[in-house]
Order: structure tokens, then sequence, then C-alpha cells
């Protein structure tokens, strides 16, 4: 059975990236400016010989500091109900942040399977936000580089098991 896979995350972690990578056609715009994509995107996306669906939550870029939150949480709440699996992304290059711990407590909440991934994972500037990422309490943080597509094969395996 084909599954829906919803990628989750505050703004700038890479999700766009990924669902481009994934899906394979230019379906949520990828921008470093703030205010190019909105609200959640689908696409028919492909792993290896595994099919599913990926969500992109998008839409939180424009949001000022007073409605980043709820906005945040809305919108991430929809993506979740929508969907089977959850890959909730951070920045191992950042680290976590504050606004990763209001998303992990979201999808500890609501969610019924979640993945961890610490994407732009390449190169060593990333080795200290992997290993912060275990703290979240998600298990084995899965090590990306969505613009350069590392980790993929480590991304096949934990969703073969869904497929
Ligand atoms: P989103 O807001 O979570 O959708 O993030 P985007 O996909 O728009 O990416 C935000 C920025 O991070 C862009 O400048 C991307 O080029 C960059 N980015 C995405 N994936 C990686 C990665 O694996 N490594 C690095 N170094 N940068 C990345
Ligand atoms: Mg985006």
């Amino acid at each position: 059975m084909p599954f829906t896979l919803a990628i989750v995350g505050r703004p700038n972690v890479g999700k766009s990236t990924l669902f481009n990578r994934l899906v394979g056609k230019r379906l949520a715009l990828v921008d470093d400016q703030p205010g190019v994509t909105r609200d959640l995107r689908e696409g028919e996306a492909r792993l290896g010989d595994i099919s599913f669906t990926a969500i992109d939550t998008a839409g939180l870029e424009d949001a000022n500091d007073d409605s980043l939150q709820g906005r945040m949480r809305r919108l991430t709440e929809r993506a979740v109900d929508m969907a089977d699996v959850c890959l909730f992304l951070i920045d191992a290059r950042t680290g976590i942040t504050p606004t990763d711990e209001i998303f992990a407590e979201i999808l500890r909440k609501r969610a019924d399977h979640v993945l961890l991934a610490a994407n732009k994972a390449e190169g060593r500037a990333a080795e200290a936000g992997v290993i912060e990422a275990w703290g979240l309490g998600l298990g084995e943080p899965i090590q990306l580089s969505a613009e350069h597509g590392e980790g993929m094969s480590e991304l096949y395996s934990a969703l073969l098991p869904l497929s």
C-alpha cells in the first residue's frame, strides 16, 4: 500500500529541497528568500523502488514572529493528520533550536510515527548537531544531505517497512 510522508520542521531546514529531490519535479519552490513557498504541497515521490505521497509543509516562511507559532502549529498538525509517517527535519549545522523543540512536542503528541532526520549533514560542521538531535528523544537521527543527495539509502531503509 502506498503511504503518505509529511516532511515537517521549522523554516529553512531543507524540507522543500528534500521534497523536490523525492518528487523529482519542482512542485515546491525552494528559495533563500522568505515568503516564497506557501501552505502544503503534495507530490508523488519515489525512492528506489518505493513509491509514496510526499507532503511539503511550506507557508511558514512569511509569518511574522507573532503569528509564526500558531500558524506553524496549525499547518504542521494538518500535515501530521494527513500522513502515515512524519519525517521531522532539523538542521544539523545549526543544531537544535527552541523552535525545533516545539515541533518535537507537537509530533510526540500528535503523530503516530515519526522519523527524525538531521539534514545538511554533509561535512564535519554537522557533527555536533547530529549528536544534539539524539536529545529530542525521537530515536536515532537519519543523517541526510538533501542538497547533495547523501543519506538516501538510510532514508530508504527507514521507509521500507512502511511500503
Ligand atoms: P525549507 O524552508 O525547510 O523548505 O528549506 P529549503 O528547502 O527552502 O532550504 C533552505 C536552505 O537550505 C536553502 O538555501 C537550501 O539550499 C539549503 N539546504 C537544503 N538542504 C541542504 C543540505 O543538505 N545542505 C546544505 N548545506 N544546505 C541545504
Ligand atoms: Mg520550503
